[in-house]
C-alpha cells in the first residue's frame, strides 16, 4: 500500500471521526437547545397565561371599582333608606345605577340584621348566604352566584353600608363573560373568574375548576400562581381588595406545539444529520473498500507487470517532457548497465551506453519518430560498464498521456540470447549455403515437376560451362544424352528414398564434351517446390580407370597382349561344347636369358625387344587364334583355326632369326619353341602346360622347335619325383659337401677352398650340376642352401681347429638363394654360431643371380662386404657380363669359367678371351681365378699371364673334409 492510500485512509477515520464528534456536540447542542427552548417557551407560557390572569384581573377591578363606587355612591342612600325608607327614593337611585352599569341585574339592599329592605326583581329572600359580617365597611364582598332558571346567573356582590346595612348589587355572569371573551388563551386554554372559594363565576375555554389548582385556591399564594403540571399551565391573578380570583390557563399542549415542531425539526434535522453521516461513512467505507480493492488490484497489476517484466526481459521506459529526461524501470535502468531502481535518468546517458557503430542509427530512428509520430523501433548494442556487450531490442512510440502532452514510452528487451542465436543460426546457413557454393563437386536443385535447375553451385556452373543464369534457364534433360530423357525420368519418379544404389550417368557439358557422372541424390523442400538436391560426382576417370583395369586384367602391360589366364580362359570358353573334330594347339615360345639382356642393355631395350617381337607374332598370329604373354619370358599362342601347322610354326621360328633394331644397337633374341595339340577333354591349361614342357625339352636339347609327346611327361614326372627325392635327402641327412683348394699363384699357398656339395645316394655320389637346377625349379634350393651354409661354416671351425685359419671356404649361392634376401643374415648367424672370424667364409655368385634384380643385389653385396664376407663372381664370361655392372658392385674375386680355361695354352681364342679378363679384372682391383685348371701347361699358361689363383684337378679334385685336411698337411709348401 503506498502512502497515498494510506492518507487516504487517514482521512477518511478522520472524517469519520470528525463527522461522528460534530454529530454529537450537534446533537448535545440541539437537544439542550430544544430543552432550554422547552423551559422557555413553558416559561413564556407561564408568563402569558399570568399575563393574561393579570389583564383580565384589571379589567375585572376597574369594573368592580366602578361597582364598588356605585354602591358605596348608594350607600349613604341605603342607609337613610333603612332609616326612613320614605325619605328615600332609593328605588330611583338604583334605577339610576343600573341604568348606568347594565350589567347589574338589580340592586339589594338588606339591613343589618339581614332582612331584606330593598329587593329588586328576583330578590333573594334570605340574606345569610350574602351577608359577611366580617366585612369592612365600604369593602366590597362577593356573595354566592345565583342560579336563576334558565337566566344567566349571576353573583352578588356586597357592600356594608356605613350604618352595617348591606347594598347586594347583583352582577350578570354576562359582564364577566364578556371580560373573558377577548381573551385569547388558544383553543385548549381557557380562562375563568372565581370567588376566593373556588366558585366559577364565569369562564371561557376550558372549564377551571378547583380540580385543576392543586391544593385548593385558598392554599395558593394570593397573587400569581403558575401551573406545572397537567395539561394545562395555570396562572392566578387576584385583584387586591377585591374576593375575586381570576384564573388563566393555556394548553401546555398550545403552547408547546411551536416547541414541539421546533424540536421536531431539530431532531429531524438531527437524524438527518445521523442518517446522512452514516451513509457518507458507509458510502466512504464502501468506496474505501472499492479503493483498497482498487488498490490491491492496482498493485497486483504492478506486480503482474513487473514480474512480466521480468519475466520478459522487458524493461519500460517513458520520455520526460523535456525530452532529455528518461524514466526507467528498474529493469531497464538495470539492463543498461545503471543500478537497478526505477528512477530519472538523462537520456544521453543512455545513448553514452550504446555502441559507437550503433548509436548514430538509433539516435536517428529516435529523432525520426519523435518527429513523424511514428512508433520508434531499434535493436542496438550497449557497452556495460564491466565492458561486456548486450543486445537490447527497444520499441517506443509517441502517445499523448493523460494531460495531452506528447510523450514517448516503450520498453526495452535484452535480446542478447537471441541475437547471439541468430548470429549462429546466420553463420550456420552461411556456412551451409558455403557448404553448397564451394563444394568442389557439382550441386545442384532441381524442381521435381518442371525439372527446372533451381539452384547450381560455382563448380556445377565450372564443370559443366554454362552460366548460372543459363543453368536456372535449362531442365536437368539438357546436360543429358537426349535418348536418356526417360530413363531420367523414370529415375526423377524413383520415389526411394534414401537411393542406395548411386547410378553412373552420361551427362554433357556445354561445349559436348562427355562425363561420365555418379550422382548422389536426396529429395527436399526448396523454395517452396519439391525439389530434389543433387550431387554429380565425374567418375569419368574412374569409368576410364575401371575400363583400363579391366583391360589390363585381361591383358598384359608391356605387349598389350592377353594374359595367358584369359587367354586359356578364352580356348577354353571358345571350345567349350565344340566338335572333338576341330581341336587346337598352344605354342610356348621361351625367350632366352631376356634378364640377362636387360642388365646389359637396359631395361628398355629389353621391352622394346620383346614389343618388337609380339608384334612379329601378333602379325602371325591374325587369323588363327589368340596371341598372349606369359612372365618368365614367354609367348603363348593359342592356333585355333588354320590347316598349316608347320608353315606357322616355321613363320614363327622365321620372327626370332630375324635381327631387331634398338637405340642400342642390332639384337637378335632367341626362343624355344614348344607346340601341343589339343587331345580330347583336354582343357587349354593341360595343353599350355603341354608346350611348356616342349619348350623345355627343345631348351635342353637346344633345338628351335619340339612338339609335346607324351615321352616329355614321363621325363618331367620323373624330375617331379627327384625333387621329391632330394626333399627326402635333405631330410635324411644325404648331402654332403666336398672341398676343393683354391691354390694363390704367387707363393702356391691354399687360401680358400670351394665348397661342392654331393648327394651321397645308394648308387654313390650324384653332381650337383644334375640336382640344383631342379632345386632351383622346386624352390628346395632355399632350405638345402641353408643346410650348405651352416655344413661349410661347420666344416671352416673343423678347419681352424686344425689349425688352418688361414684358409676361407667359398660357399656357391644360386640366384633363387640370393635373391630370397636371406643370405647375409644366415652368414651372420653362421660366423656367430661357430665363432668364425672375419674373411673365414667367401661368396660365390653367378652373374645372373647378381642381374636379376640389380638394386637388391647391390644392396645384399654391400652388407656382405660390410660383414667381411668376399664375394666372387663365379662362371664369369659365360653370360652377358657387362662393365658396368662389375665396376658398381662390391665384388672381390673373379672366377674364369672353365670352358675359357680349357686349352688355354693351345687355344688362341681362349687365350685372348682370359687376357681380356685378367685384364678387365685387374682394372677393376679385383683377383683373378681360373676354374678347372687340368693340365701343368694351363696352369704355366695362367701364372705367366697374371691369373693370381686357380683351381682345378690340376690342384686336386673336389674331397671330403678329412681328405682335404690330409690334402692340405701333405702338400703344405
Ligand atoms: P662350379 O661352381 O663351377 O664348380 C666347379 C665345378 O667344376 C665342380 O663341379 C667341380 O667338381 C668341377 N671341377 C673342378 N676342377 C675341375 C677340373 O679340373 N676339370 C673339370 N672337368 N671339372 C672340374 P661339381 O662339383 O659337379 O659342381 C657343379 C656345379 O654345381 C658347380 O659349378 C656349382 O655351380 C654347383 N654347385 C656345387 N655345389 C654347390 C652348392 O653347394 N650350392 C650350389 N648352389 N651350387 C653348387
Ligand atoms: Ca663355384
Ligand atoms: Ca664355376
Amino acid at each position: 500500500m503506498t502512502a497515498g492510500s494510506t492518507a487516504k485512509v487517514g482521512s477518511t477515520s478522520v472524517m469519520r471521526w470528525v463527522g461522528t464528534l460534530l454529530g454529537l456536540v450537534l446533537s448535545a447542542g440541539l437537544l439542550s437547545t430544544i430543552l432550554q427552548d422547552r423551559s422557555a417557551r413553558l416559561q413564556a407560557a407561564q408568563h402569558q397565561s399570568a399575563a393574561i390572569a393579570q389583564g383580565v384581573d384589571r379589567l375585572l377591578r376597574y369594573e368592580i371599582r366602578n361597582l364598588e363606587r356605585a354602591l358605596n355612591g348608594m350607600a349613604a342612600e341605603a342607609d337613610g333608606f333603612a332609616a326612613d325608607p320614605s325619605h328615600w327614593d332609593l328605588p330611583e337611585t338604583i334605577r339610576g345605577v343600573i341604568s348606568r352599569n347594565g350589567e347589574l341585574q338589580d340592586i339589594d339592599v338588606f339591613g343589618a340584621d339581614g332582612s331584606l329592605l330593598h329587593g329588586g326583581v328576583n330578590a333573594p329572600t334570605a340574606a345569610s348566604a350574602v351577608l359577611q359580617p366580617s366585612l369592612q365597611t365600604g369593602q366590597l364582598g362577593v356573595g354566592a352566584l345565583l342560579k336563576q332558571g334558565r337566566a344567566q346567573p349571576v353573583v352578588q356582590l356586597v357592600v356594608r353600608t356605613p350604618h352595617g346595612n348591606w347594598l347586594v348589587a347583583r352582577l350578570r355572569t354576562s359582564e364577566l363573560q364578556s371580560m373573558l371573551e377577548d381573551v385569547d388563551v388558544g383553543r385548549d386554554g381557557g380562562t375563568a373568574i372565581m370567588t376566593p372559594a373556588g366558585v366559577v363565576l364565569s369562564h371561557q375555554g376550558a372549564s377551571l375548576d378547583y380540580a385543576d389548582l392543586p391544593g385548593g385556591l385558598a392554599e395558593q399564594p394570593p397573587r400569581l400562581h403558575a401551573g406545572a403540571d397537567g395539561d394545562l399551565l395555570t396562572s392566578l391573578a387576584s385583584s387586591s381588595g377585591y374576593p375575586f380570583v381570576v384564573a388563566a390557563a393555556l394548553s401546555r399542549n398550545e403552547a408547546m406545539k411551536p416547541w414541539r415542531n421546533y424540536s421536531a425539526f431539530a431532531v429531524s434535522l438531527l437524524v438527518l444529520y445521523w442518517f446522512g453521516m452514516f451513509y457518507l461513512m458507509r458510502r466512504m467505507a464502501a468506496s474505501e473498500a472499492v479503493r483498497h480493492n482498487v488498490h490491491v488490484e492496482l498493485q497486483r497489476h504492478a506486480d503482474w507487470l513487473g514480474k512480466a517484466q521480468e519475466a520478459s526481459r522487458a524493461g519500460v521506459w517513458a520520455m520526460d517532457t523535456g525530452r532529455d529526461q528518461v524514466r526507467a524501470s528498474a529493469h531497464a535502468a538495470e539492463l543498461f548497465g545503471f543500478p537497478r531502481a526505477e528512477g530519472m535518468l538523462p537520456l544521453k546517458e543512455f545513448f553514452n551506453r550504446m555502441h559507437d557503430a550503433d548509436r548514430p542509427r538509433v539516435e536517428q530512428a529516435f529523432a525520426q519518430a519523435w518527429e513523424s509520430g511514428s512508433p520508434f523501433r531499434a535493436e542496438y548494442r550497449i557497452m556495460l560498464p564491466d565492458g561486456q556487450q548486450r543486445w537490447i531490442s527497444a520499441r517506443g512510440a509517441p502517445v499523448h498521456d493523460h494531460d495531452g502532452v506528447l510523450r514517448m514510452t516503450g520498453t526495452i528487451m535484452d535480446i542478447t540470447v537471441r541475437r547471439l542465436q541468430q548470429s549462429d543460426l546466420e553463420r550456420a546457413e552461411s556456412q551451409f549455403r558455403e557448404l553448397f557454393e564451394r563444394n568442389p563437386l557439382p550441386f545442384w536443385v532441381f524442381d521435381i515437376q518442371s525439372l527446372r535447375f533451381l539452384a547450381v553451385n560455382a563448380a556445377a556452373v565450372r564443370r559443366y560451362g554454362y552460366s548460372r543464369e543459363e543453368f536456372l534457364a535449362m531442365t536437368i534433360l539438357q546436360i543429358r544424352l537426349p535418348e536418356q530423357a526417360t530413363a531420367v525420368q523414370e529415375s526423377v519418379d524413383d520415389q526411394a528414398e534414401p537411393r542406395d544404389s548411386q547410378p553412373i550417368w552420361l551427362h554433357m557439358t556445354r561445349d559436348g564434351r562427355r562425363m561420365h557422372v555418379r550422382v548422389y541424390s536426396s529429395s527436399i523442400r526448396f523454395d517452396g517446390h519439391d525439389a530434389r538436391l543433387v550431387l554429380a560426382e565425374d567418375v569419368s576417370d574412374r569409368v576410364a580407370y575401371e575400363a583400363d583395369l579391366k583391360w589390363r586384367a585381361a591383358h598384359e602391360e608391356s605387349t598389350g597382349l592377353l594374359h595367358l589366364r584369359t587367354l586359356l580362359e578364352r580356348v577354353d570358353a571358345a571350345h567349350r561344347g565344340a566338335a572333338p573334330s576341330s581341336p587346337y594347339a598352344i605354342i610356348h615360345i621361351q625367350l632366352r636369358d631376356l634378364e640377362l639382356m636387360s642388365s646389359t642393355f637396359g631395361r628398355g631395350t629389353r621391352d622394346a625387344l620383346i614389343r618388337s617381337i609380339a608384334r612379329r607374332l601378333q602379325r602371325i598370329a591374325e587369323g588363327h587364334g589368340h596371341l598372349a604373354y606369359a612372365p618368365a619370358d614367354a609367348f603363348v599362342l593359342a592356333i585355333t583355326q588354320g590347316e598349316n601347322w608347320n608353315d606357322l610354326v616355321d613363320a614363327l621360328g622365321a620372327a626370332f632369326t630375324e635381327t631387331i633394331e634398338s637405340v642400342t644397337g642390332v639384337h637378335r633374341l632367341e626362343g624355344w619353341i614348344g607346340v601341343a595339340f589339343q587331345q580330347p577333354e583336354e582343357l587349354a591349361e593341360q595343353v599350355a602346360g603341354h608346350a611348356v614342357l616342349a619348350a623345355f625339352e627343345a631348351r635342353a636339347q637346344n633345338l628351335p622347335t619340339m612338339h609335346y609327346s607324351p615321352r616329355m611327361a614321363e621325363h618331367a614326372a620323373d624330375r617331379l619325383a627327384t625333387v621329391h627325392r632330394l626333399r627326402s635327402a635333405l631330410a635324411n641327412a644325404e648331402f654332403e659337401l666336398f672341398f676343393q683348394p683354391i691354390k694363390r699363384v704367387r707363393d702356391g699357398s691354399i687360401i680358400v677352398a670351394e665348397a661342392l656339395l654331393r648327394w651321397h645316394t645308394e648308387d654313390g655320389y650324384v653332381s650337383p650340376a644334375t640336382f640344383i637346377p631342379l632345386c632351383e625349379e622346386s624352390g628346395l634350393i632355399v632350405p638345402l642352401g641353408e643346410w650348405v651354409i651352416d655344413a661349410a661354416a661347420r666344416a671352416r671351425q673343423t678347419l681352424g681347429a686344425w689349425g688352418h685359419d688361414g684358409i676361407a671356404i667359398a660357399i656357391n649361392v644360386s640366384a633363387v638363394q640370393f635373391m630370397s634376401g636371406t643370405v647375409s643374415s644366415m652368414l651372420r648367424d653362421a660366423h656367430l654360431r661357430y665363432h668364425l672370424p672375419r674373411g673365414a667364409l667367401h661368396v660365390e655368385l653367378t652373374e645372373s643371380a647378381m642381374l636379376q634384380r640389380p638394386e637388391m643385389a647391390q644392396a645384399t653385396m654391400e652388407e656382405l662386404r660390410r660383414d667381411g664376407v668376399c664375394v666372387s663372381i663365379d662362371d664369369f664370361g659365360t653370360g652377358f657380363s657387362s662393365m658396368s655392372y662389375l665396376r658398381d658392385l662390391p665384388l672381390d674375386h673373379l672366377k674364369i669359367d672353365r670352358s675359357f680355361v680349357q686349352n688355354v695354352h693351345s687355344d688362341p681364342r681362349n687365350a685372348s678371351i682370359c687376357n681380356a679378363l685378367v685384364a678387365l679384372g685387374h682394372g677393376l682391383g679385383l683377383s683373378i681365378v681360373a676354374e678347372g685348371v687340368e693340365s701343368p701347361a694351363e696352369f704355366e699358361w695362367l701364372a705367366a699371364h697374371g691369373v693370381d689363383c686357380v683351381q682345378g684337378y690340376y690342384i686336386a679334385r673336389p674331397m671330403p673334409l678329412q681328405a682335404f685336411i690330409e690334402w692340405v698337411e701333405a702338400n703344405a709348401a
